[in-house]
């Protein structure tokens, strides 16, 4: 994605009050972040371990979505998990269930989206090989290429995004 600052990052939120999206701490090294291997931006909230931010181009638009982190939901299933995302395997606590608030009348009346991410949201990342997750591919055979994961990645958090603003 092309490098975004703090302002396109604050103004870009669909989903919370604009206050919140004043008061949200960003990424502190934006200038630092390999942008071209990212799909998107995503990070925790570091002073609120509940929160996680996630900002891509969604329609041509710069589009940001506030999450709330359910973390330990995973596990109760099994000890591995995938994110749904980029189908990274992680082991305990790797992947998180984040949820999302739903835009428009949806959203007022409570309905909201979840899915279950990679818990540091960095899904490019491991997509590109750039990070490893702990036991990941033990289990998956994948034939697939570099860009053909990237491919499903941007394909996942399309159709993500797209049950958020519905
Ligand atoms: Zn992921």
């Amino acid at each position: 994605m092309r490098p975004i600052t703090d302002h396109d990052i604050r103004t870009s939120f669909i989903n919370c009050s604009k206050g919140e999206a004043k008061r949200l701490s960003t990424p502190k090294d934006l200038a630092d972040l390999p942008w071209d291997d990212l799909d998107f931006l995503g990070w925790r909230d570091p002073g609120a371990p509940e929160r996680a931010y996630l900002v891509a181009d969604h329609g041509g638009a710069l589009t940001g979505v506030a999450l709330r982190v359910t973390s330990g939901a995973a596990r109760a299933f099994t000890s591995r998990s995938m994110c749904s995302l980029c189908l990274t395997t992680h082991t305990n606590g790797g992947v998180a269930l984040m949820t999302a608030r739903r835009t428009g009348e949806a959203g007022r009346q409570g309905n909201t989206v979840g899915q279950y991410v990679c818990a540091d949201l960095a899904c490019s990342l491991y997509t590109r090989g750039r990070k490893k997750a702990p036991g990941d591919g033990a289990l998956m055979d994948e034939s697939l290429t570099v860009e053909d994961k990237i491919a499903r990645v941007r394909v996942n958090l399309e159709a993500f995004l797209d049950k958020v603003t519905a």
